[in-house]
């Protein structure tokens, strides 16, 4: 199953979720037992390059892909979230949107020390929340193996704000 097949397959929503956004919709890849696999199977034959002990997934279309990437690579999974999600003690970092803040957060005892994380998303748009976790992940004394991406929107120049982390994005418009 080629990329082209899946990049077909996703579907633009314009003006969502406000005036001006082309919002990349995956819900028909999800729904494509064949083709969802098919990325599944390429998001982790790419992120198995760069050798993760574990992956540490984005709330909340992260999840979807993160969580079948850790189960194909066999590795642990770690929930990256929005604030006030997580149940136990939480470690977190700010980021900066078009107007005011957001924070993404970790729990404290999810990443160890010296351990590598492939960070996963389904999107990578301005960058602001990968960075974030790539922030959160090395302040909890782990390190980012990779940023893997079902989709880059490359004219946002995301990755920019990923410094020298190693990106892998499967899409790219
Ligand atoms: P950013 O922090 O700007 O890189 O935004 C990335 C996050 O926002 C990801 O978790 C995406 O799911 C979501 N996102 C941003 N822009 C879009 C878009 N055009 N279509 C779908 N999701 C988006």
């Amino acid at each position: 199953m080629s990329i082209e097949a899946i990049k077909s397959i996703i579907r633009d929503v314009p003006d969502f979720p406000k005036p001006g956004i082309v919002f990349k919709d995956i819900t028909p890849l999800l729904a494509d037992a064949p083709l969802f696999q098919s990325a599944v199977d390429l998001l982790s034959d790419r992120v198995r390059g760069h050798q993760p002990d574990a992956i540490a997934a984005i709330e909340s279309r992260g999840f979807v892909f993160g969580a079948a990437v850790a189960t194909k690579l066999s590795l642990p999974l770690q929930l990256i979230r929005k604030p006030g999600k997580l149940p136990y003690k939480t470690a977190s970092v700010a980021y900066d949107l078009e107007y005011g803040s957001d924070r993404v957060e970790v729990h404290v005892d999810a990443i160890e020390d010296g351990k590598s994380y492939a960070v996963v998303d389904d999107l990578i748009a301005t960058g602001g929340t990968a960075s974030a976790t790539a922030e959160l992940i090395e302040l909890e004394k782990g390190i980012v193996a990779c940023c893997a991406f079902l989709i880059e929107l490359t004219f946002l120049d995301g990755v920019k704000r990923l410094g020298a982390r190693p990106i892998e994005s499967l899409i790219r418009y």
